[in-house]
């Protein structure tokens, strides 16, 4: 654990107009100044140019919460991976279970934005995770393992430094209700087993494996101690810099 790089990265979801996103980054900053994790924020497409001038020369990394798999082309609405490489941007979060849920999205176009991702250099932060069902089917590491499997699919090797997986379990997401330590340590612990599987063990050690769902000031600690949880993928509490920046304390 001690050789992973810990990361605290806020989904702030479809939250914040521009002038809004500048303030809660204002808030922020001094905050995680001397943060001894990656921090990085994940922010609406709009709000990103604003994120990234107010972020220049600090330790905030910022990211986009989705992208297509096309370069360019006939998609209205969407976004591609370069353009936001182009913009500066060097985060995107890939397979939300938002997005999953609600747009439709699948393992298999999962997979598809996440090659492009890494093809326009950006670091992908992957998200994974069961419902509440899949939990009491008992079929969570399957699931998990699988989501885990396909995602990566023609992702060489070298190209896992810049890949974050983030286990989330549905049932989580902005409920209140958090894995506990060991819930989410283990989940977490079956992802690396099958970064194993796929790659070797000296990729799955260097994995950084995060944990969302409902994690705050007061349960950061004890998730973020767990050996197999390297970070956090935070919503609610990532729009209130107090909880966040107490977060990213307990990280480092
Ligand atoms: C998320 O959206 O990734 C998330 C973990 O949300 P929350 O922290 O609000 O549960």
């Amino acid at each position: 654990k001690a050789l992973r790089k810990a990361v605290i990265a806020g989904n702030w979801k479809m939250n914040k107009t521009p002038a809004e996103a500048k303030e809660l980054i204002e808030g922020i900053k001094p905050l995680v100044a001397g943060a001894g994790c990656d921090v990085v924020v994940c922010v609406p497409y709009v709000d990103l140019a604003t994120a990234l001038e107010a972020t220049a020369g600090t330790n905030i990394g910022v990211g986009a919460e989705n992208c297509h798999w096309e370069v360019s082309g006939a998609y209205t609405g969407e976004i591609s991976a370069n353009m936001l490489t182009a913009m500066g941007v060097k985060y995107v979060i890939i397979g939300h279970s938002e997005r999953r849920t609600y747009f439709g999205e699948t393992d298999v176009t999962v997979n598809k934005r996440v090659r492009a991702a890494l093809d326009s250099g950006l670091t992908v932060i992957l998200c994974v995770g069961e419902y509440l069902e899949q939990r009491e089917q008992g079929i969570t590491a399957e699931l998990v393992a699988m989501q885990t499997k396909i995602a990566l699919q023609g992702v060489s090797k070298d190209e896992l430094s810049r890949v974050i997986i983030a286990y989330e379990p549905v049932w989580a997401i902005g409920t209140g209700k958090t894995a506990t330590a060991e819930q989410a340590n283990e989940v977490c612990a079956i992802i690396r087993e099958t970064v194993k599987g796929l790659y070797d063990e000296a990729a799955a050690n260097a994995m950084t494996i995060q944990y969302g769902g409902s994690m705050n000031a007061k349960n950061a600690a004890e998730l973020l101690a767990q050996p197999d949880v390297d970070g956090g993928l935070i919503g609610g509490a990532s729009l209130k810099p107090a909880d966040f920046a107490e977060i990213v304390k307990a990280a480092t």
